[in-house]
């Protein structure tokens, strides 16, 4: 190498950060660097094989550009992946009175750190936070919203030690409740059983208070260690992560780690980019590796999660059982996220273990009811009523219009036509004459023979309450 390379390839890195712009240099381009210039070669290096792929199958013509901007004989250019056992970067410890400790941490008692455990050592303070033995991928229901973060998840589980790091840091985001602890607690169960690599689970706050009162007691230095001697590091609720210095500590650890081959994944509420209380560095580091969200819950995956739960359930309360109206109705108005659905499947076993009643529409109602976001009213069509009907009970539209007598759809027409005058403002002719033609008494008839059934015929209240759900929606 001759003495100008480097700072020719300072000055490649000017003209590619002018073209990039600021963040996209951060995010891809600054932890290249330069090994050497050779033959018409430029050889750069990256710490993983994700920047790797990313830099040569998205920005490798650009690269190659700015180098020729700078260096005309270039004619290639070649990307390596630093070894990462050589390069670790152990950053340097800040001397420990120097660190600021965050607002309201200096002047505790100290106390209510010791709710997470004596912290005597560096490998104390890495006791990790608990696990929940539900929280597997056994139990982790994929749906459209997941499949890419599961996925995503089940890859980086399924690492060994010293593999290639695909996604690094793997960034999970999505709202409350949408299963990103159950997801990263899965990861680490998978790490914990039978793989040698040692995988710590983290909550943000953990993070913060493992390392404040590792540095209370002297220990940073232990603390840091250990910490940079784990091979999966998982750290839950980053949005919460605060105070200059953890901020500091946490931006070195992650550096370290993933510039030594180990894996980082990370669950937050929001992108990596609306982290505001992080830094520009770290926010841009958390962007370099792979990002992913999981949407909302369809219904479809709600279902199937209360499906589970309900399984679930039933392996020690084996009475218990949710009829599949019920399911549906659940999965259909609780749409906030799986917490409520976990909470509308305990309320139900906790009023069938208490009172001894079976599981029922009307009971799941006023069980769940605060668990449903309200929503406006909607304007039924008998059209609609009509279709869904026929729908339900397997008949056609036009059977429910004819004149046919038969058991099978004569119970279906008068569920109809007592819908028609609960759910819209028709009068009884004008429902009669939708119906093909009918005189209001049929009507009026129809509607006070459902209303009588449905007091003691609770498999027809239910599909009835099905029914409306579905119209209303
Ligand atoms: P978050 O950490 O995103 O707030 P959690 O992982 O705590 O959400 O999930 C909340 C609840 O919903 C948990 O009981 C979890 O098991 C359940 N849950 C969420 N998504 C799924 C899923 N895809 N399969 C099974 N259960 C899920
Ligand atoms: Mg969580």
């Amino acid at each position: 190498m001759t003495t100008t390379d480097p700072e020719r390839w300072e000055r490649v890195k000017g003209r590619l950060r002018a073209e990039v712009g600021e963040e996209i240099f951060q995010s891809w381009f600054a932890r290249m660097e330069l090994e050497r210039v050779h033959e018409g070669m430029a050889h750069l290096s990256v710490p993983t094989r994700f920047l790797k792929s990313w830099i040569q199958s998205h920005y490798i013509d650009r690269l190659l550009n700015c180098w020729q901007a700078e260096h005309p004989d270039i004619q290639k250019l070649d990307v390596t992946v630093r070894s990462a056992v050589l390069r670790t970067v152990v950053p340097k410890a800040k001397p420990i009175e120097a660190i600021d400790f965050g607002r309201g941490t200096r002047g505790d008692s100290g106390e209510a750190r010791t709710a997470f455990g004596p912290v005597a050592s560096g490998h104390d303070a890495l006791g990790g936070s608990p696990l929940d033995l539900r929280l597997t991928f056994d139990t982790f229901v994929i749906g459209r919203s997941n499949t890419l973060a599961h996925a995503a998840a089940k890859q980086v589980a399924a690492a060994r030690r010293n593999d290639p790091v695909m996604f690094n840091p793997l960034y999970i985001h999505a709202g409350v409740g949408l299963g990103k602890t159950h997801l990263l607690q899965a990861i680490t169960w998978a790490g914990n059983n039978g793989s040698e690599r040692k995988v710590l689970y983290l909550t943000a706050e953990k993070f913060m208070y493992g390392f404040v009162s590792a540095l209370r007691t002297q220990t940073a230095l232990a603390f840091k260690e250990a910490l940079r001697g784990i091979d999966v590091l998982v750290i839950d609720d980053l949005q919460f992560l605060q105070g200059k210095s953890t901020q500091a500590e946490f931006c070195h650890t992650l550096n370290a780690l993933i510039d030594a081959g180990r894996q980082v994944i990370i669950a937050a509420d929001r992108p990596p980019t609306d982290l505001e209380s992080l830094d520009d560095r770290v926010r841009s580091r958390l962007a370099g590796g792979l990002v992913v969200e999981m949407g909302p819950l369809g219904e479809e995956l709600r279902l199937e999660i209360l499906k589970f739960r309900v399984t679930a359930a039933r392996q020690y309360h084996p009475s218990f059982d949710v009829p599949a109206p019920v399911l549906s109705y659940i999965a259909k108005a609780v749409t906030h996220n799986g917490r409520d659905l976990e909470g509308a499947v305990n309320r139900l076993l906790a009023h069938n273990k208490l009172t001894g009643q079976p599981v029922t529409m009307e009971m799941a109602e006023r069980e769940v009811r605060d668990l449903i976001r309200p929503q406006e009213p909607k304007r039924v069509k008998i059209e609609d009523i009509q279709r869904i009907v026929a729908r339900q009970y397997n008949v056609s539209r036009s059977d429910l219009l004819s004149s046919r007598r038969t058991a099978n759809v004569v119970r279906p027409r008068q569920v109809a036509m007592y819908l028609a005058k609960t759910l819209t403002l028709r009068s009884l002719p004008e429902i009669g004459r939708r119906f093909g033609g009918r005189d209001h008494t049929t009507v009026l008839h129809a509607v006070r023979k459902i209303e009588g059934l449905v007091g003691n015929d609770a498999m027809l209240a239910d599909e009835i309450e099905v029914l409306k759900r579905q119209l209303q929606e």
